[in-house]
């Protein structure tokens, strides 16, 4: 999330709408101490074209994150049909007519010392204009990372724990004090889990392959959005299955998939060329069908959809006025 959100920004919080500079939480908050939130990152692609913001799976991201709540047993007092409204309602309200970035985050509220939790939660959500998060257009170079993913049975890759994300920061940092653009992880076992914030993917022998979601990689929703596109549209055998680190040294293909970064292609990985250096075709057509898809020009792909202005006269509207009603 970038410095420096406008403070007028309206944001969810404490079951009201109201301005960025008034969500504010007490030094003592259990969350900020011992890491007890559960985050989600969703975004909204403006098209020029059609005037129109499109939210991509919010149904699906809200599921994932009430699941991951229950994770850190995190009590989300809304359905998935109002937390999609509520979001819907944060793009109108704040006039929102570029990217977006959607960051809803649920935390144990409790302020106290002590690292037992109790059933005191709260959650927020915002909705801000945000642009490219990794400058991929040319390809990025990734590092494999000296730091191992955390495993299942520490604390869960795929959950979007708060105080997981320490893991990502120093992986992150090292690969940038190291000169690349982003870092890859390796699990225990040695075999390639994820990038630092995105799931990771290569093309070899005319296989999509990604690692499994058992290898400690979050089940990410970009990534189920490209195995799909991959499928249905280039008729691509897409393989989960564990990655040696030296398969990454004579792959075809490999990218990234995140809701923040969307499909960024890797040309080159621990100081060598991935394939030929440069983006491969695979990896090309792909972005393209994904760009296509995320801003409503792919009618097949309209049910991952949900256009916000539009939404205004309809179900959308219906559904956000039930929750400030609820939310009085
Ligand atoms: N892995 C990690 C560690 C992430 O933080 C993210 C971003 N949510 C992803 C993968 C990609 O998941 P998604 O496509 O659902 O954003």
């Amino acid at each position: 999330m970038k410095a420096g959100a406008d403070p007028d920004l309206i944001v969810f919080f404490d079951g009201k709408y109201v301005p960025l500079s008034e969500a504010r939480v007490g030094i003592l908050t259990h969350a900020l101490h011992y890491g007890t939130g559960v985050f989600e990152g969703i975004r909204a692609h403006w098209d020029d074209a059609q005037h129109e913001l499109f939210l991509m799976r919010p149904r699906d991201h809200y599921l994932r994150w009430k699941q991951n709540c229950g994770i850190l047993r995190i009590q989300v007092p809304f359905t998935v049909e109002e937390l999609s409204a509520i979001t819907v309602q944060l793009m109108l309200r704040n006039a929102l007519r570029s990217n977006v970035y959607v960051r809803p985050l649920a935390y144990k509220c409790a302020e106290r010392v002590g690292v037992s939790t109790d059933d005191q939660d709260a959650f927020a959500i915002v909705a801000l204009p945000f642009g490219e998060y990794l400058h991929s257009d040319k390809g990025v170079h990734a590092g494999v990372s000296s730091w191992r993913r955390i495993e299942d049975n520490a604390i869960p890759a795929r959950a979007k724990i708060c105080g997981a994300y320490v893991n990502s920061a120093l992986a992150s940092d090292e690969a940038r004090q190291n000169g690349f653009d982003e870092a890859i992880f390796l699990n225990e076992n040695g075999q390639v889990a994820e990038g630092a914030t995105c799931n990771i993917f290569m093309v070899r022998k005319g296989e999509l392959i990604t690692p499994s979601v058992t290898d400690n990689a979050l089940e990410g929703i970009t990534r189920d959005s490209v195995m799909e596109l991959a499928r249905r549209e280039l008729s691509l055998p897409v393989v989960e299955r564990s990655i040696d680190r030296s398969e990454l040294y004579v792959c075809d293909e490999l990218f990234f998939t995140g809701t923040a970064v969307g499909i960024a292609p890797i040309v080159r990985v621990d100081r060598r060329p991935v394939g030929k250096g440069a983006i491969g075709v695979v990896t090309n057509a792909l972005r393209r069908l994904y760009f296509d898809a995320t801003r409503g020009h792919l009618r097949k792909y309209a049910y991952w959809l949900v256009p916000v202005y539009q939404s205004q006269q309809g179900e959308g509207k219906q559904a956000a006025s039930l929750v400030e009603i609820n939310a009085a």
